[in-house]
């Protein structure tokens, strides 16, 4: 039920104690599955995400590959644990909806057309979600399509802003997303300044839509600098390790 909890105290300040324009906390580690070809791991807030990405490889079914360029595949997932109510393992609707918008937010930044008759292949197996988990995915499976080395025009970062007590807010939270009164996931390739995924559920007017936006792209900024130090991190740990 909408509007029963009250999400900003009297001094403006979140549940979990952010200001408006603050994002949750946010953690990237690359390469951290030894199986896949590249992989990322992300926590945002509450969110714990794991992107396994592999390929450019040969496609099965072959029927599908397509003559010209390389097929993106993406799965989204949610971990039966990953919510207080046991999840069903089977893939429900929204994952379904959810692996077809990341794929979409996605696509942009990669050069399908270098891999023909391949496919390239992003699996996300969400641990734990607590609102947001399209964009935390979002973020995480750029950072493992770049450590598996696929060339990339830029990486792509997403956040959700959205409405809440009639405020603009950052990054909303699960809460923030059930009780507000809009959610506005976007991903942008930040470097080209591009906007590959803008949705929006709720009611909001076109002046609040452009502050939203702003919003977005100050958080992505910050989110797109994260991805580029747990890159470089990588990059540097076996740089040391090599000697
Ligand atoms: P996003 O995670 O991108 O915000 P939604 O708006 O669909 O996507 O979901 C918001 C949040 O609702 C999720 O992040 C998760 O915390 C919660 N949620 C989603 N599916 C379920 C579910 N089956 N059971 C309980 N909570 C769920």
């Amino acid at each position: 039920m909408k509007g029963k909890i009250c999400l900003l105290n009297e001094e403006g300040l979140r549940i979990d104690g952010r200001k408006l324009d603050q994002l949750r906390p946010i953690k990237i580690e690359v390469g951290v599955l030894k199986n896949a070809d590249g992989s990322a791991y992300i926590e945002q807030g509450k969110n714990k995400i794991m992107v396994a990405v592999y390929g450019p490889r040969e496609l099965h079914p072959r029927h599908q590959a397509l003559p010209d360029r390389a097929v993106l595949r993406c799965r989204y997932h949610m971990a039966p644990f990953s919510v207080p109510e046991r999840k069903s393992p089977a893939p429900s609707r929204r994952e379904v909806e959810l692996s077809k918008v990341i794929r979409q937010a996605l696509e942009p930044a990669l050069f399908l057309e270098m891999f023909p008759r391949t496919s390239i292949d992003v699996f996300i197996e969400v641990l734990q979600a607590d609102g947001g988990t399209r964009c935390a995915s979002i973020t995480a499976a750029a950072v493992a399509l770049a450590d598996a080395g696929i060339p990339m025009r830029d990486l792509v970062a997403a956040v959700a802003v959205g409405k809440i007590e009639g405020k603009i807010a950052l990054d909303l939270n699960h809460l923030e997303d059930q009780y507000g009164e809009a959610d506005i996931p976007v991903a942008m390739m930040p470097g080209l300044d591009q906007i590959t995924l803008l949705q929006a559920d709720g009611l909001i007017t076109l002046d609040e839509l452009k502050e939203a936006l702003k919003l977005a792209k100050n958080g992505i900024m910050q989110i797109y600098k994260l991805q580029k130090e747990a890159l470089k991190s990588k990059y540097l740990e076996s740089g040391e390790e090599l000697g």
